[in-house]
């Protein structure tokens, strides 16, 4: 299994294996750029189909953190790690321990936070065995009813995000009466139908999860669709919540909604259908720029959390997206194109 010449690898400057013989561990974990501060990235549990699988999530994660992280701003890099196993089988206290100590052996050029497959309970852990930790709410905070989840986070930026992808397309910010259509009302999904039911949005949903699609209806009104329909509806934003690789050949010619704003990672299968979506005249916001709410409020995380910061740092996520579709439409290039120039031109500085 090569490394330096794998597809994913893009100069990372860490990647680091290791097996702990007592847990049974095995994990990697991968720091693209530390040019702006330490490698933030959360530790994803997953049974792998093979190393090589978990290389590449890991090299290709990693590196998308330190875009991410430019972008919103933070004076952070990007970092990932990766633990290979099932989570409901394989999890051990002493597995999760053996991943703060790894996490430790970097010294701080990495630091871990949760991901599919790791809990705050997890992270709360490996915060046991090394100092270097994100996302931890700290007791004040705790008592105040916050857990450290950044889902809260991250559906508040992506609704900022719908209301700038918004006001660029029709000149101004009212969502009341606005059609939307979300895929997916798990965690950033449900709560961002909230704001948006709350800012008099119609709402369509769907979910392979029967009772978050019931929840959704009862609490917001909100109509059920059938989840092969929900990217053709007739409306005016298409919120990918729920899955990567939405926005592929077969959907894109599907959509009618002028807006594709949502929180899921990875929406577009291929950087060519970055180009289809320009070329259908489709607005896209950048995945990773407007679901950075979550990784900005583990940044402020932590003794002294100040929310009215963290919502004023999240307003940025508006004026970002909008500078990246003024200048998407300006010089005619699919908007994540124009994204990762922006975030370049930052960490490379
Ligand atoms: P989640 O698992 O809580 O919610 C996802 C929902 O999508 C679930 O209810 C699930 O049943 C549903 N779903 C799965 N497959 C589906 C399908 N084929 N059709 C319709 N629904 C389907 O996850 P989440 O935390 O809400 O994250 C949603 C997306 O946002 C993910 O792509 C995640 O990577 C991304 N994201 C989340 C955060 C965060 O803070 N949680 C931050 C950045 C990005």
């Amino acid at each position: 299994m090569s490394v330096f010449s794998h597809p994913e690898f893009d100069a990372h400057e860490h990647v680091a294996f290791h097996h702990d013989a007592g847990s049974g561990l095995r994990a990697i974990i991968a720091v693209h750029n530390t040019r702006l501060g330490c490698g933030l990235g959360g530790c994803r549990m997953f049974p792998y189909a093979s190393d090589a699988d978990a290389l590449t999530d890991v090299l290709r994660l990693s590196r998308g953190m330190t875009y991410k992280a430019a972008l919103a701003g933070l004076p952070q890099g990007g970092g990932k790690s990766v633990i290979l196993g099932d989570p409901r089988r394989d999890k051990t206290p002493a597995l999760i321990r053996a991943m703060g100590r790894f996490v430790e052996s970097l010294g701080g050029a990495y630091v871990v936070a949760e991901d599919s497959g790791t809990s705050v309970p997890d992270i709360r852990l490996m915060a046991e065995e090394t100092r270097h930790v994100g996302g931890l709410a700290d007791e004040k905070s705790i008592a105040a009813g916050r857990t450290g989840d950044p889902s809260p986070a991250t559906a508040l930026g992506t609704f900022i995000g719908i209301q700038a992808a918004v006001r660029f397309i029709l000149g101004h910010d009212e969502l009341r009466g606005l059609n939307v259509a979300i895929q997916g009302v798990g965690n950033v999904g449900y709560r961002l139908a909230k704001h948006l039911h709350e800012a008099g949005a119609n709402l369509w949903v769907t979910d392979i999860h029967a009772p978050a699609v019931e929840r959704a209806v009862a609490e917001f009104g909100a109509k059920p669709v059938a989840m092969d329909d929900i990217h053709a509806l007739d409306v005016d934003v298409f919120a990918p919540c729920a899955l990567g690789a939405i926005l592929n050949e077969r959907t894109i010619p599907q959509i009618r909604a002028r807006v594709i704003a949502g929180a899921s990672n990875n929406q577009l299968a291929t950087p060519a259908d970055g180009l289809r979506v320009l070329d259908r005249g489709l607005l896209y916001a950048p995945d990773y720029v407007i679901n950075a709410g979550g990784i900005i409020d583990i940044h402020y995380e932590g003794p002294g959390y100040d929310e009215a910061k963290v919502h004023a740092h999240l307003q940025r996520i508006g004026s970002t997206l909008t500078t990246i579709f003024e200048r998407s439409k300006a010089e005619k290039r699919p908007t994540g194109v124009i994204a990762d120039a922006m975030a370049e031109a930052i960490f490379r500085a």
